[in-house]
């Protein structure tokens, strides 16, 4: 399966949104926008080239009947976050934050902000669905930017051109602007590509406010908040949510470069905010 991980780190892909999307807080000599000018790893391309050739509406069909309904596991939202920590173990421990850091560091980004709770948990939890990991899901179809699939592929998505090799590509039933769907009938409606994103937001739904399951399903769509991209599908809800997943974003991509959190010291604090929020135990 090696030519499926073509990343040396799950995390590459988030490398390479920060060459995409250098912080614009930063000054231009930062580490961030250095990064910007310097070309594409050739393991980045071949995991666009493989999430995009396989991201296809029967693969996203057969995911979602795989996981959701049935549950694979049942834990508590802190086991999940130790499990991706040992699961996603592919940090360089002199440079770079575990999963676990990185959730704690946008949590904290956003707590010292003033913002609520519920916006502060979802700091915490919004990766835990690289738990997929676990079920030796390959990379691409764990993370990666991701997409509407049913319609169009927008040349606003990253590597727009390994679209040719997607079968939906010759279906043309899936290739009008709308696809399958009917302008404006909002996003919870329309079948985006499968990756952590989906897979979390189906397990922690009935658990959050609409903005925070917003922002967990669509914090990766980049060629959405980002890119302006499908506004045609979207309806007013969207519309709403779309201000939070945007608020949400900076947090993600830019808490990074913080010094590392006490997970020991944090740990009481989250584990209540959990409590508030989530019942012992959930069905993953
Ligand atoms: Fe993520
Ligand atoms: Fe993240």
């Amino acid at each position: 399966m090696a030519s499926q991980q073509p990343l040396k780190k799950l995390d590459e892909w988030e490398d390479d949104l920060l060459r995409r999307y250098p912080n614009p807080e930063l000054p231009e000599n930062a580490p961030s926008f250095r990064n910007y000018k310097e070309t594409v790893p050739d393991r980045v391309r071949e995991f666009y080239r493989l999430n995009h050739r396989n991201q296809s509406v029967e693969f996203g069909r057969r995911k979602r009947e795989e996981y959701l309904g049935r549950s694979k596991a049942t834990m508590s939202v802190w086991e999940a976050l130790e499990l991706l920590d040992t699961l996603v173990d592919d940090s360089d421990p002199d440079t770079e934050l575990s999963q676990i850091q990185h959730c704690l560091q946008t949590a904290e980004a956003i707590r010292s902000d003033g913002h609520p709770r519920w916006f502060v948990l979802t700091g915490l939890i919004h990766d835990l669905g690289k738990i997929l990991c676990l079920w030796n899901e390959p990379q691409w179809a764990v993370t990666g930017d991701t997409f509407p699939v049913g319609c169009a592929f927008s040349e606003k998505i990253v590597f727009a051109e390994f679209f040719k090799d997607n079968p939906d590509s010759q279906n043309p039933s899936y290739q009008s602007e709308t696809g399958i769907y009917q302008p404006g009938i909002g996003l919870d409606n329309v079948m985006i590509s499968w990756g952590h994103d989906e897979y979390l937001y189906q397990v922690v739904r009935d658990h959050l406010p609409l903005p925070a399951a917003a922002m967990i399903r669509y914090h990766s769509f980049y060629p959405w908040h980002q890119e302006s991209a499908y506004q045609i599908l979207m309806n007013d809800h969207d519309r709403e949510m779309l201000r939070w997943v945007r608020a949400f974003q900076p947090y993600d991509l830019y808490s990074k470069s913080q010094s590392p959190p006490d997970v020991e010291r944090l740990k009481p604090y989250y584990s209540e905010l959990i409590d508030e929020f989530f019942p012992r135990v959930l069905a993953w």
